[in-house]
């Protein structure tokens, strides 16, 4: 029974995160108005908005005047779900559940603006620091200062690789988007596991330029490394809690 209210919460907040996905790059109030078509702006009514079960019952078209609706729609509430489900089995008490999935909530969020817009909103970032400083405040306070040690090391690393690679390729390598997202993780995470996820982060947006590479013929990808950095962090922090391994040996 717990699980499946769970698995229903998560679904719910997914559809919340959706419409912060699409209002915050448009700077819109994510409270007022209600819900309304992305095409066509008709308020949509609480039964055509149903997480996942109204997408599959319009068969993917908006009610009002039957355009296509965004497949992002049901993945983000399916993974927000996931996200729930996940954090329940594998996190030890509600307080780190709780600020788990609003840090999760940010990170998945920032995956698809950065993804969409090339935008990450500065407001998610403020959200994951202050809920990783609060978090850690009520659990264990202990850690504290190597949090903030890992913070400072890490931004002034990326910082002088931005200045530099911005200088000599003369043009924009990365945004300070991406530096603030990069130092709310770091302080989120630590030292190590940082690494990790710019090592990873590096990878994906490797990956992902030879793809836009081979399948098109424009010169010039920029690449949404925020949405990279984002799907890194959850991974790493992911894979390490559901594995119990341990990375942050000083
Ligand atoms: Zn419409």
């Amino acid at each position: 029974m717990i699980f499946f209210l769970i698995a229903v919460l998560g679904l719910i907040f997914g559809s919340f995160l959706n419409v912060i996905i699409y209002r915050l790059p448009n700077e819109e109030s994510i409270v007022f108005p209600g819900s309304k078509c992305p095409k066509c702006s008709t308020p949509i009514e609480w039964y055509h908005n149903i997480p996942v079960l109204s997408f599959i019952k319009l068969k993917g078209k908006t009610f009002c005047c039957h355009q296509n609706i965004s497949l992002r729609y049901p993945i983000v509430e399916l993974l927000s779900m996931l996200l729930w489900i996940w954090s329940y089995f594998y996190l030890d008490g509600l307080i780190n559940q709780f600020f788990f999935i609003i840090i999760a909530s940010c990170l998945l969020s920032i995956f698809f603006t950065d993804l969409n817009d090339f935008y990450i909103p500065l407001e998610l970032n403020v959200l994951i620091f202050i809920s990783a400083l609060i978090n850690y405040l009520v659990i264990d306070s202990y850690d504290l200062k190597f949090h903030f040690y890992s913070m400072i090391s890490i931004t002034i690393y990326f910082l002088v690789i931005m200045l530099l690679s911005s200088y000599l390729l003369k043009k924009e390598t990365m945004g300070y988007g991406d530096i603030i997202l990069i130092a709310s993780i770091s302080f989120w995470v630590g030292f190590i596991d940082s690494l990790l996820i710019i090592f990873f982060a590096s990878l994906f947006s490797i990956i992902h330029w030879l793809i836009l590479r081979a399948s098109s013929k424009n010169k010039d990808i920029i690449l949404p490394f925020g949405s990279t950095i984002a799907l890194a962090a959850l991974m790493v922090f992911i894979l390490k809690n559901t594995l119990h391994i341990e990375t942050n040996f000083f």
